[in-house]
């Protein structure tokens, strides 16, 4: 595969949107993150296959897998996700030969990242449903001080398609700092808290080209006879000595995209600091005060009661999740995870629609940059300021 020398557009495809339940329409939690032709996964809930199929996300893209907590709603699709990529389903008699057993040669591997007991539980799935693979898999597993720093968690042996290089990445000073980095991308993670482990992901693009003004340069380079082709060495920023000495230097780099994607969470101020100034920042709102919208509302309820119990569950409101926005300085806000009570057809559906503009209306109370309340299928780009 040749080099790519920039991620191109960047877009991120909310696959799942609901808290607990799926309801008819929102689904449990999945993002995918489409970056330079490759797709990652963020968490992989139930029936997100399903949901895959009904994007224009395509499966068979999907090289990477982050999750962020091992809570049912967001791994239970992981391994029937995993059999419909790497052709798992099937299996021969006794004797005759199953051609998945063989080495998978140099393919590359799909790679999921998540906390202690993301790889037990992949292995034990794949082992008690006879599950074979076509293509290799390897997890790396993120581990907190008070896990233990080495070993699987499970007695079980490597599956046959599990790599051994899968790595468990200590925390060093609070934080996971580059779990995945190429030339183009790279990946930090922190914990954040919930009711049990659970980690938010920090994507950071390289610095990309600057903007080139062709008319500083192309006198000099008519003048010395150069070849035209060192214009696209001065867009990546680099410096041309032309045959007279001329020294022509090529446009500063400036910061690429941020992303930050944060799981489930009451309190995510340990990522903050890696956080900072995103260009989006995808946060849970499970819970929202309602009151004359949602009908569930009861007349004792108040602001600070829902949002004392959300956080008794390890959960957020609109107004913790647009707080923490205001903090970090991030651009845009994403809302995600909402309780399965609060309708995702806004798109169609009026009263959906009031629901999701007065859970938009909270978060405004704290932030000032544009607020977006996700739906399942909905694609929002990620731009540069
Ligand atoms: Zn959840
Ligand atoms: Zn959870």
């Amino acid at each position: 595969m040749a080099a790519r020398r920039t991620l191109g557009t960047m877009d991120l495809c909310f696959l799942g949107t609901a808290s607990a339940q799926p309801s008819s329409t929102r689904n449990h939690s999945a993002i995918a993150f489409r970056l330079g032709g490759d797709v990652w996964l963020f968490d992989c809930g139930e029936a997100t296959q399903h949901r895959l199929q009904k994007s224009a996300v395509k499966m068979g893209r999907i090289s990477k897998i982050f999750i962020t907590h091992t809570h049912g709603d967001h791994i239970f699709g992981l391994l029937p996700l995993m059999a419909s990529i790497a052709n798992g389903a099937g299996g021969t008699i006794e004797d005759i030969e199953d051609p998945r057993t063989q080495r998978q040669g140099d393919v590359d591997p799909l790679e999921i990242y998540g906390p202690l007991g993301t790889r037990a539980y992949v292995r034990a799935g794949l082992a008690y449903t006879y599950t074979l693979l076509g293509a290799p898999y390897v997890v790396h597993e993120l581990r907190f001080p008070t896990d233990p720093p080495d070993g699987d968690h499970t007695e079980l042996p490597r599956h046959t398609s599990e790599l051994p290089s899968g790595r468990n990445i200590p925390q060093v000073g609070g934080v996971w700092k580059d779990i995945f980095k190429d030339d183009l991308v790279s990946v930090s993670a922190a914990p954040i808290l919930h009711s049990v482990p659970c980690v938010g992901y920090v994507i950071q693009e390289a610095p990309i080209p600057g903007k080139i003004e062709s008319q500083n340069y192309i006198p000099s380079i008519k003048r010395t006879k150069t070849p035209m082709s060192v214009m696209s060495r001065l867009q990546q920023g680099e410096s041309v000595e032309l045959s007279d000495g001329t020294v022509l230097h090529g446009p500063p780099r400036r910061p690429g995209r941020k992303i930050v994607i944060l799981g489930d969470t009451y309190d995510p101020s340990a990522v903050a600091d890696i956080a900072c100034s995103p260009d989006l920042l995808v946060h849970e709102a499970t819970n929202a005060h309602l009151p004359g919208i949602d009908p569930t509302t009861k007349p004792t309820d108040t602001f600070e009661s829902i949002e004392a119990r959300a956080k008794s569950r390890g959960h957020s409101t609109p107004q913790m999740a647009a707080a923490f926005a205001t903090r970090i300085g991030a651009r845009r806000l994403v809302l995600n995870h909402f309780s399965p009570k609060y309708p995702g057809n806004d798109d169609v559906s009026a009263e959906a629609r009031t629901t999701m503009e007065a859970i938009a209306d909270l978060a405004r109370k704290q932030f000032t940059g544009e607020i977006i309340c996700a739906r399942d299928l909905l694609t929002i780009e990620v731009k540069l300021p």
